[in-house]
């Protein structure tokens, strides 16, 4: 498989600038020379460069709509765009696999942010959102919506209570993130081993093409339980049996039989678990 680096560069910081697109490709920031997407259908796509390559493009700093790749010739659209480009499926693949994206804005983009010549490096950014409609030249375009990455993305929650009114028109509204669901390269290639197939239910949830399961450590990380990230503490569940795990609605024998909920988890011969997790799992989050 290929490598591809996502996340920040070593040595390099928001705000650099770069001469070209020479030297953002020099400093592995985004490799391709010419294309606005550094992505592939296999890995995901870790970066983007802004720069006026479409007219349907929307900078607001911190969000920002994005036109996926292709059907385009010197700015203007003249074919519909299709989720199966290398670049578009790539950033599909980083939105439901919460890989980060690169920004880059060039001096042609036409926003404030811009730099006033070359390559401005701009942070990262997840990708939120994905969606298909007609540009204004007429033809289908695939957009993204990319939010900034914050250094802290705790907002307040309000619990209890009737339902709230809501609004008709959010627009721009602050969202409220429910859980955030750590990824890491671990549990990517455990999921991958799965082919992102539940191993308590064997559903898999695919979006055009793309498919999304989560990893779950058994014996959960950070304190007090300091569960590894390793491959012997994680599965690969779908979102529904991750949360009941996780709760504690159910745990898994040492024979793998499913306690509390019936039936037997699925385990891969290549996939090895530590039995004592599982213990652990049982006597600390599924107390009964
Ligand atoms: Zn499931």
């Amino acid at each position: 498989m290929k490598n591809r680096h996502f996340g920040d560069v070593d040595g390099i910081k928001e705000g650099d600038v770069f001469p070209d697109r020479q030297a953002l490709h020099n400093a592995g920031v985004h490799l391709p020379t010419v294309a606005g997407i550094d992505g592939d259908s296999i890995t995901g796509s870790s970066s983007i460069v802004l720069n006026a390559g479409y007219v349907d493009d929307l900078d607001l700093g911190d969000e920002i709509i994005y036109t996926g790749h292709g059907g385009n010739k010197d700015g203007k659209q003249v074919e519909d765009q299709s989720w199966d480009g290398a670049g578009n499926k790539g950033l599909l693949i980083s939105e439901l696999q919460g890989l980060p994206v690169r920004v880059t804005r060039g001096y042609k983009h036409k926003s404030p942010l811009s730099p006033k010549s070359g390559y401005q490096y701009s942070g990262l950014y997840q990708v939120t959102d994905h969606f298909e409609e007609v540009g204004k030249h007429g033809f289908i375009i695939c957009r993204f919506r990319l939010e900034k990455i914050a250094s802290t993305t705790t907002s307040p929650t309000i619990v209890g209570g009737s339902l709230p009114a809501g609004t008709a028109n959010p627009g721009r509204t602050q969202s409220t993130v429910l859980r955030i669901v750590r990824d890491t390269a671990v549990s990517r290639e455990t999921k991958r081993l799965y082919n992102y197939q539940c191993q308590v239910c064997g559903i898999t949830i695919e979006v055009k093409g793309v498919r999304y399961a989560e990893g779950a450590h058994i014996k959960p990380l950070g304190k007090p339980h300091d569960g590894a990230d390793q491959p012997d503490n994680l599965l690969c569940l779908c979102p529904n049996h991750h949360v009941m795990f996780d709760k504690g609605v159910f745990s898994i024998n040492d024979d793998f039989t499913l306690h509390l909920i019936g039936g037997k988890l699925s385990v891969h011969p290549k996939h090895v678990l530590d039995i004592s997790n599982l213990k652990y799992h049982r006597e600390h989050i599924c107390i009964n």
